[in-house]
Order: structure tokens, then C-alpha cells, then sequence
């Protein structure tokens, strides 16, 4: 595989973009290796600008569930942008995409877009705090939510001592009203609620983490929050904007069946534009302007061709036996997988059509599980992989994702240059 290109373009970039990129994980820095700038994607490869092409499991991080440039979402965009592209008023089109979210989630009434998934939690947490008229958000080790002021606080050691941000630039006072604390472990949000007793607005949870890795939540854990913020007069948001719409029509939420009171969405429901959402029972979003006293707005907010791409993603979600498909073929990738990793010291987690493979010989549970990874075994994997054309998340703390367009082809070579790769690591 040659890069020459990328790694030309990559040095032009540094010089006008910090890092040479506008998200940090997009410039390989934990791997030691030059990122690869892209030119297109068509179905589940990607093609680079020295024309090598990768099966990509990345997807633009879990938003592609049709792969790339599915053709209902490229044209209705096409005939979208024909019509104009931001009018600054109000559009059928976002009642059409709010009412189909809506009928799909129980647990929402009212919803509203913004253009990202940081701005839906931003938003969602001044919802929790002027609903409950409380300050203080709990929130778990290596659940990643955006990169707003007050939810930048890094896993640190001790029981619900403050913990510090995990960007310079963040104020202690911000980071003082959020507490978070290991995921998995009932006790310690117990402990948690006893100890700052009628001042938690809400509890915030991913209900599958994705972003240290997927995680799988323990049994009854989910139904656990739902109880304690319950008894607690807390609001229990999930942040679905990974796992909303993947496993099946509607928030992984339903498969669980937990309702949360506020729900945040993005990535998929955007098919491929930048989209958020924050939702929840009418009672609690009526507090939000106009209507009531909780400010957020946005220029591009509900943008036509945003939500145009979001409407045909969905349609297609909702043909009868999509979701069957997409998680027969993750759970036969899976199988195939665990069997290649039986004794080489490897968990692979899957939920559906999300799966990290660790490398570490002890189950994942938690961040602090994550954090013990032989990282540089990781960095070998994802290195020989893409060099023979297997495109994965860059980075161990990172989620893979399976679309509609891989093949069962597409799965079979990549399992066989995991089996090629696997005894040189
Ligand atoms: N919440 C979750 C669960 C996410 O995974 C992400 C981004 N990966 C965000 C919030 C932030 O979304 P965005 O990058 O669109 O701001």
C-alpha cells in the first residue's frame, strides 16, 4: 500500500489545521502512522488519493449504517439542493423527519434539531438543570458526549472526588457540577446519589458505550439508573447518537425497554450531514424556547438538505427485515471472529452491528478495563490491516461498525486477512 499522497497532503495540512486535521482521533497520533486522506466512498470501501481502496468499518464513525453514497440518500439530496439549501424558516421537511423519530421512540413527544451530537447533549443537559432546578451531572468514566465545557472530565482515581478536565481551557467551576464515576458498578452511583443527596439534575448515560470500545452494560444495570434518578427526582438522559437507529427503528432504548426522560440523537439520522436532536416528553421540552424560559437556537438548525438525507436514511431503516439483515450478518462476522481470537489473548465485544476488538486477556467492562489494553498490539493490528486494505476505527478506545452494503463477501475477506495477520502480532 502506498500513501505518498496522504502523507504529502498530510504535511500541507499541518501547516494551515492544528494537527493537520479537524478532529483529533482523524490523525492516527496514537497509532505512529500517517492518517490517509480519502477521495470516496461507494458502498463499504473507501478509496484514497493514491487510489487504495479499504473495506471501512468505520464509517464515518457509526453514521453510514447504508455505507457510502447510497443512492436514495444521494438523490433525494440532489433534488433537495435544487430547491435551495438554507432558508432560515421553518420546512415541512423537519416536521416530516421529527414525526418519524417520534412515532419510532415511546419514550418522545417533542423533539428538536441542531447540528450536532455536542450541541444535543449541550442542550439537553440546560434542559435537565432548568427542569429539575438542580446543578450537578453524573456521568461515566470513558462515555464520551461532546466536547461542551462542563462534560470534558477525565476518568481520575478515587470514589466521586472531583474529577479534572480532560481539556486545558475548562474552567474548575464547570467541571465542579459534573461527578463522574465508573460505569458498571451500581454502588458507587449509589454512593454517588447518598453523597450529593437532592442536587443531581440528572443522570447521563451512552446505554451501549461506544467510546471506550463498545461495552456492554450488565444485566439489569440500565433498569437500575432508570430506578434511582426515578426515586431521586433526576432526569435519566441517553445519549443515543451512536446507538440510536442502528440496532433497529427506533433508540436502542426500546430493545432494552428503558425509558429514558430526555433522549439525544445525531450521526445516523443525519444520513451523512451534520444533525442532532434532543428529545423527550412534552412536559419536560416545552420548557424550551419559545415556548418557555430555556434558550438554544441555531442558524442551520433543521437545515433542508440535513434533514432531506435524514428522511430518506429512515425510510429505507423502516422497510420491513432491514435491521434482521444488518444483525444476522454482524452476528455471522462475530462468530466467524471469536473463533480467529480463541486463545490469543483478544475480547471481542459485539452489540449487533458495533464491535471493538481489545487486546488484553481479562472482559471489558469499564473504562479502567479499556485503559489496561496492550495498545501498541492494537497499533500493529490496525497498521497491517490497512496496509492489505481493511480500514478500522484508529483507535482502541473506538467502535467498528458493520453497514447494510458490507457483503458477506466483504466480511470473508476481512476475516481472512485477520487470520493472516494475527500470529505476526
Ligand atoms: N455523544 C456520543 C455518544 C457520541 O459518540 C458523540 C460523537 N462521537 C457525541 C455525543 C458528539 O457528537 P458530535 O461529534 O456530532 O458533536
Amino acid at each position: 500500500m502506498k500513501i505518498n499522497k496522504s502523507t504529502e497532503e498530510f504535511k500541507k495540512a499541518k501547516k494551515y489545521l492544528p494537527g493537520g486535521v479537524n478532529s483529533p482521533v482523524r490523525s492516527f497520533q496514537s497509532l505512529d502512522c500517517n492518517p490517509v486522506f480519502m477521495r470516496q466512498g461507494k458502498g463499504s470501501k473507501i478509496i484514497d488519493i493514491d487510489n487504495g481502496e479499504y473495506i471501512d468499518y468505520c464509517l464515518s464513525w457509526g453514521v453510514l449504517i447504508l455505507g457510502h453514497a447510497d443512492q436514495v440518500v444521494t438523490r433525494s439530496v440532489s433534488n433537495a439542493i435544487q430547491n435551495g439549501t438554507s432558508f432560515g424558516t421553518p420546512t415541512v421537511q423537519e416536521t416530516q423527519l421529527a414525526k418519524l423519530i417520534i412515532d419510532a421512540v415511546s419514550s418522545i413527544e417533542q423533539l428538536r434539531f441542531v447540528n450536532s451530537g455536542t450541541e444535543a447533549v449541550m442542550s439537553a443537559i440546560r434542559l435537565a438543570r432548568a427542569f429539575t432546578k438542580k446543578k450537578k451531572i453524573i456521568k461515566f468514566d470513558g462515555c464520551y458526549h461532546g466536547h461542551a465545557d462542563h462534560l470534558l472530565v477525565s476518568a481520575g482515581s478515587g470514589l466521586a472526588t472531583f474529577k479534572k478536565a480532560s481539556s486545558d481551557g475548562v474552567p474548575e467551576e464547570f467541571i465542579n457540577e459534573t461527578i463522574s464515576i465508573p460505569f458498571n458498578d451500581e454502588n458507587v452511583v449509589n454512593t454517588t446519589f447518598d453523597r450529593y443527596n437532592g442536587e443531581i439534575a440528572a443522570v447521563i448515560v451512552e446505554p451501549v458505550p461506544a467510546n471506550m470500545g463498545v461495552v456492554l452494560p450488565a444485566k439489569n444495570y440500565l433498569s437500575f439508573l432508570r430506578k434511582i434518578t426515578t426515586e431521586n427526582d433526576a432526569l435519566l438522559i441517553f445519549d443515543e447518537v451512536i446507538t440510536g437507529f442502528r440496532f433497529g427503528f427506533g433508540g436502542v432504548q426500546s430493545i432494552f425497554g428503558i425509558e429514558p426522560d430526555l433522549t439525544t440523537f445525531g450521526k445516523i439520522i443525519g444520513g451523512g450531514f451534520p444533525v442532532g436532536v434532543y428529545a423527550g416528553k412534552r412536559q419536560i421540552m416545552s420548557l424550551i424556547s419559545p415556548d418557555g424560559p430555556v434558550y438554544q437556537a441555531g442558524t442551520l438548525s433543521g437545515n433542508p438538505v440535513a434533514v432531506t438525507a435524514g428522511i430518506a436514511t429512515l425510510e429505507v431503516l423502516r422497510q420491513n427485515g432491514f435491521y434482521n439483515a444488518l444483525n444476522k450478518k454482524a452476528a455471522d462476522f462475530e462468530s466467524e471472529l471469536k473463533k480467529i481470537f480463541v486463545k490469543k489473548d483478544v475480547q471481542v465485544n459485539f452489540f449487533n452491528s458495533m464491535f471493538t476488538v481489545f487486546f488484553t486477556d481479562f472482559p471489558i467492562n469499564n473504562f479502567n478495563d479499556v485503559s489496561r489494553c496492550d495498545f501498541k498490539r492494537f497499533s500493529k493490528f490496525h497498521k497491517m490491516l490497512l496496509e492489505m486494505g481493511i480500514y478500522l476505527s484508529p483507535s482502541q478506545y473506538e467502535t467498528n461498525f458493520i453497514s447494510s452494503a458490507h457483503s458477506y463477501d466483504d466480511l470473508e475477506n476481512t476475516l481472512s486477512k485477520i487470520k493472516k495477520v494475527i500470529n505476526h502480532l
